[in-house]
């Protein structure tokens, strides 16, 4: 099953906005065992299209299209869509049945003057739950194309409440079914894991599928792509992977196989142990509490974020000593510790995490330059602050980086609690 993808939009191509259907669209093809082999990005217009069209609709089962299906001028996509099959748009009854069950979950009144019901003869219109332009469907012999809405939420919908049916139906489940196993590891780069630690992980672990390795700056998840023919094969499989890496001496490095991210992790396990969760935030000013509160049922274990950007609000609301800023700063190991001190009894929480540092482009020095980061935390049990170096990069990337290495500070707290 070879998908391609066609996004459509000169806000596309000139920055004005981010990319967001091509990578959903590609993790959810990547976990669906469904193959997306290829994506052209392209302006509105319809020399681009055509050229574009022609190479997907040659090479891939499924052409999808995102964007460009609106009541405006600039929304071109339907009238290509019908020169391309050489169709003439016509008046469909199926369309304004779709057109009226988009908008009858509104109360917003249908207007026909937006010919939402006119669409390229030979093609059906694919009902919209999250918008009101239908999305447009065709089938000739295997090949189908699929026309979609560019706003996120109606791609997404669309795709995997109408589109992928269409595909059920005419592409058989395949014989074998797959799973994408990664492990998630921290502390060790990826040339020491290979390298050093553990130099036949890597042939070892393409005895069970494909093998791919992934940095990032605090870390490496590996990915083992498993086959098998049923699902307790599949499960023996998965087993074989987890007993491969937990054998090795890659075992202390992981914090985590599956994959759930770590802030799901975080929220899990501090579930399973009843415990809450807070922190006390400088640098990052808000972003740890951002990316924990993104998971579903957060709520039943953080307690809250206290942004203290100032030293007065560290001394203030943290209660940490002045003598300590003055004497070691606000980015140090003391500071990064005294403010975990503090905001645990601020928000009553079981433990907290701190981050304190520099991230740039000023405000470095030669002790602490930019890139410079202390992480402290709190709980009944322990108590500490440690100070991270990263290398001098965006500010926006170090203080994700900063928050990262918040969080797993948290999760290694959260499992030792
Ligand atoms: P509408 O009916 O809203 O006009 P449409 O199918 O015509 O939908 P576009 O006009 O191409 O879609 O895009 C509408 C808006 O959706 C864009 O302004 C942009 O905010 C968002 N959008 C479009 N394509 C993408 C994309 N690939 N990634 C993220 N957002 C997108
Ligand atoms: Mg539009």
């Amino acid at each position: 099953m070879k998908i391609q993808l066609i996004t459509i939009g000169n806000e596309l191509l000139n920055g004005k906005i981010q990319d967001r259907n091509a990578y959903w669209l590609a993790r959810f093809c990547h976990e669906h065992d469904l193959d997306l082999i290829k994506n052209d990005i392209i302006p509105d217009n319809e020399y681009a299209f055509m050229k574009a069209f022609k190479g997907a609709w040659q090479d891939a089962d499924l052409v999808v299209t995102s964007g460009g299906l609106g009541p405006t001028k600039d929304d071109l996509t339907k009238g290509m869509l019908a020169r391309f099959f050489d169709k003439n748009l016509v008046e469909s009854k199926q369309a304004l049945e779709v057109t009226k069950k988009n908008y009858a979950k509104s109360k917003r009144e249908y207007n026909p003057e937006l010919q939402y019901s006119k669409i390229p003869e030979g093609f059906t219109a694919v009902y919209n739950k999250a918008g009101y332009a239908p999305g447009l469907f065709y089938q000739e012999n295997r090949k189908m194309a699929a026309a979609l809405p560019g706003v996120p939420v109606e791609f997404k919908t669309m795709f995997m409440e109408e589109i992928l049916k269409k595909l059920k139906e005419s592409f058989p489940k395949s014989s074998h079914i797959k799973k994408h196993v990664i492990v998630k590891t921290w502390r060790a780069p990826e040339a020491k894991i290979f390298n050093s630690l553990c130099p036949g992980l890597w042939e070892d672990l393409e005895r069970f599928g494909e093998v791919s390795s992934l940095p990032n700056p605090l870390g490496v998840d590996i990915g083992v792509s498993i086959t098998a023919s049923d699902q307790p094969e599949l499960e023996m499989r998965e087993q074989s992977v987890r007993d491969a890496v937990l054998n090795s001496a890659l075992k202390d490095f992981i914090w985590h196989i599956g994959k759930e991210s770590l802030e799901e992790v975080i929220v899990k396990k501090a579930l399973e142990k009843n415990m809450t969760l807070g922190f006390a935030e400088s640098c990052t000013g808000g972003l740890c509490a951002s990316r924990i509160t993104d998971i579903p049922g957060s709520s039943r274990v953080f307690a809250g974020s206290v942004v203290a950007y100032s030293n007065r609000v560290k001394e203030k609301i943290l209660n940490v000593n002045a003598s300590t800023l003055e004497k070691y700063g606000a980015v140090s190991s003391e500071t990064a510790w005294e403010m975990a001190q503090g905001a645990r009894s601020v928000l009553e929480a079981d433990l907290v995490v701190t981050t304190t540092g520099v991230a740039g482009p000023g405000g470095g020095s030669a002790e602490k330059p930019v890139g410079t980061v202390g992480v402290g935390y709190s709980s009944q049990r322990d108590c500490a602050g440690n100070l991270h170096h990263f290398p001098e990069m965006d500010r926006e990337d170090l203080k994700r980086i900063f928050s990262q290495i918040a969080l797993i500070t948290l999760l290694e707290q959260v499992e030792l609690y």
